[in-house]
């Protein structure tokens, strides 16, 4: 749980490894949820605290993502906004998104960003006001989402643009993949003290059972090797080699 000027943000597990994010506004009583992949999952953690789910974020169609959309939306008349793109991929669609659309959040305002690469339609949400990105699957903690429809090019330039938001910026990504993700990190920088640091506070904070998002952007620019490849040629070996490492 973190809080930002009433904001307050819940992780929701679900399905084997992914989070639904709520994002509530204490002072509007507004709940936006992102990506519910898990319809009764989202629905029962929202009325645990006695919100109503009155917005539907999606970062990209991928059914971890929207399954629970439909239900969502049926039990609780929120609206849905997704990418524009991706408009035929899933049920529930409501309003298309594309590159610099705005879209109110509570009392923010969120920006949108076309973050193509895990999917050609994949959106981020830059919500400046409270220092937050909804980057979906395309930034995790120490990695990045694989690339199913789009180039390495376009993802690395995706990830690039992600790290060049302030430092502080918490970015709340869509999957617990954070420990596979730092020891893939540390394989390939041994000698990154960041990464080590970070490789030990992640294998505490999972054996408590922890949640280890959202990360800082100043943290992935120390720590995450997608982010640090020079260029799109030495991101594509990154993640052909992840994408093998176990
Ligand atoms: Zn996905
Ligand atoms: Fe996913």
């Amino acid at each position: 749980m973190v809080m930002a000027s009433a904001a307050e943000f819940v992780a929701v597990p679900a399905l084997s490894d992914n989070y639904i994010w709520l994002l509530h506004d204490w002072d509007s009583g507004h709940t936006a949820v992102v990506d519910p992949g898990d319809g009764a999952a989202a629905l029962s953690a929202v009325a645990e605290r006695g919100w109503t789910a009155d917005q539907l974020l999606v970062t990209h169609w991928h059914p971890d993502h929207t399954a629970g959309v439909a239900q969502v939306k049926a039990a609780s008349g929120a609206e849905v906004w997704a990418p524009a793109a991706e408009r035929a991929k899933f049920v529930g669609f409501d309003h298309g998104l594309g590159e610099g659309d705005r879209v109110a959040v509570g009392r923010w305002t969120a920006e949108v960003w076309e973050v193509p690469g895990h999917t050609l339609g994949h959106i981020a949400y830059i919500l400046p006001e409270i220092g937050v990105a909804l980057v979906g699957d395309t930034l995790f903690a120490c990695g990045c989402g694989r690339l199913f429809e789009g180039t390495p090019e376009q993802m690395f330039r995706s990830l690039q643009r992600l790290g060049e938001l302030p430092g502080e910026t918490l970015a709340y990504a869509a999957h617990e993949y954070t420990l596979s993700n730092v020891r893939f990190a540390a394989h390939v920088e041994p000698a990154n003290a960041a990464v080590a640091e970070r490789l030990r506070a992640v294998e505490a904070a999972r054996a408590a059972g922890r949640v280890t998002l959202p990360t800082s952007i100043a943290e992935e620019r120390a720590t995450n090797p997608f982010l640090r490849a020079a260029n799109p040629d030495e991101f594509a070996a990154l993640r052909a080699r992840k994408d093998s490492f176990r």
